[in-house]
């Protein structure tokens, strides 16, 4: 398959742009297009196709017991996606879509099984950014939306990672310039009178707060035996080529572990703050920004994790960040990413 690459940067009318208008008669044809949207680029297809939902699950070697979001363009629209929603779920779309926030609901009837691969329930969320919105739009119908990577590697922040990962077997890109917040959505639970977090994302537990008063991150986060409510939350995620470690412990802790491994003969990168990374040495330095910019951090993570793989580095150490704000989800996702593997000063010495 030859994959069509669409650039749509600084476009005005976007619904009346020809490259999205030829991008959305490809899905309604059945087929699978990558697009930006403000938390990382989504692989979207007609999400009340079986067909084209499998094209995606395809594309990307995704588990199919690994539900799919999906992406609406308008409040309009939500009944084609969900058969029912309560007050709670109505007062968080008001105050947070367009926006990084997935709420699940009773699944309609219109929606694939294999979107939801099998559930009664399905994740919904309107994406903030005008070419997801225009897409969606043209195409007419809610676009099931993985992030556009293949299965298990960082999610894609620009269009370049989508071709690198994806050339050859999706249809096409749409590049729209990197991605804003640069982590994918929360996904929340609304029921019991209450809010439940099943994976944290872009939007924080304060921003909740200021809307609903009861919100409460699914046990299954902070305890490793129980089963996640979000089937996705299982697996191996965002993890670079080579072995990814935390590193809990101050600068001396740091670079002793860098010359440890040195010494044993790897190529050692680190992933680390702008500040930290004027105190350490090592192999391959990557820098996510200044560690009290905690957005400019999510925001950069996946590009440095995946810039690892075309270096020759043997393990790659990541700084930690507090489990604050963004920086909930952002240690959720470097603790998948490295499999929860920390190396710790008070356990080791
Ligand atoms: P991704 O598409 O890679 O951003 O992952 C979507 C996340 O949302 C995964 O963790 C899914 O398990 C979760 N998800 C999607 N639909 C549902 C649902 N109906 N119930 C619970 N979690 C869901
Ligand atoms: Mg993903």
């Amino acid at each position: 398959m030859i994959t069509r690459k669409w650039n749509v940067h600084n476009v005005d009318n976007l619904t009346g742009h020809q490259d999205i208008v030829e991008a959305a008669m490809w899905i309604k044809d059945g087929e699978v297009v990558a697009f930006p949207t403000e938390t990382v680029y989504g692989l979207g297809a007609n999400a009340c196709s079986n067909e084209a939902i499998e094209k995606i699950f395809e594309a990307k070697g995704r588990p199919s017991d690994n539900p799919l979001i999906v992406h609406i363009s308008s409040r309009e629209q939500l009944p084609l996606a969900a058969s029912d929603w309560n007050e709670i779920a109505e007062k968080l779309m008001d105050a947070f879509w367009p926006g990084p926030l997935t709420i699940v609901l009773p699944k309609s009837k219109y929606i694939a099984e294999k979107t939801t691969a099998g559930l009664d329930t399905v994740g919904v969320r309107m994406p903030d950014h005008p070419v997801a919105l225009a897409l969606i739009e043209l195409a007419g119908t809610p676009l099931a939306a993985p992030s556009a990577n293949r299965s298990g590697k960082p999610s894609p922040t620009n269009a370049e990672h989508v071709f690198y990962d994806l050339n050859g077997r999706i249809k096409g890109i749409i590049d729209g310039g990197a991605t804003g917040v640069g982590l994918e959505s929360t996904v929340v639970e609304a029921s019991g009178g209450k809010v439940t977090i099943l994976r944290p994302g872009g939007i924080t537990k304060s921003q909740l707060e200021t809307v609903v008063e009861n919100v409460e991150l699914d046990r299954a986060l902070l305890e490793e035996n129980l089963v996640p409510k979000s089937p996705g939350m299982k697996y191996t995620h965002y993890a670079p080529n080579a072995p990814l470690y935390l590193i809990n412990g101050d600068r001396t802790f740091f670079q002793d572990k860098i010359n440890q491994y040195q010494n044993d003969g790897q190529t050692v990168g680190i992933l680390v703050s702008d500040e930290l990374a004027g105190q350490l040495t090592a192999d391959e330095v990557r820098m996510v920004g200044p560690s009290d910019q905690i957005e400019k951090v999510a925001q950069q993570l996946y590009n440095q994790l995946r810039s690892f793989d075309d270096s020759s580095v043997g393990v790659i150490l990541a700084e930690m960040y507090p489990v604050e704000g963004i920086g909930e989800a952002l240690m959720n996702r470097l603790l998948k990413a490295a499999g929860n593997k920390v190396l710790s000063k008070n356990r080791q010495e």
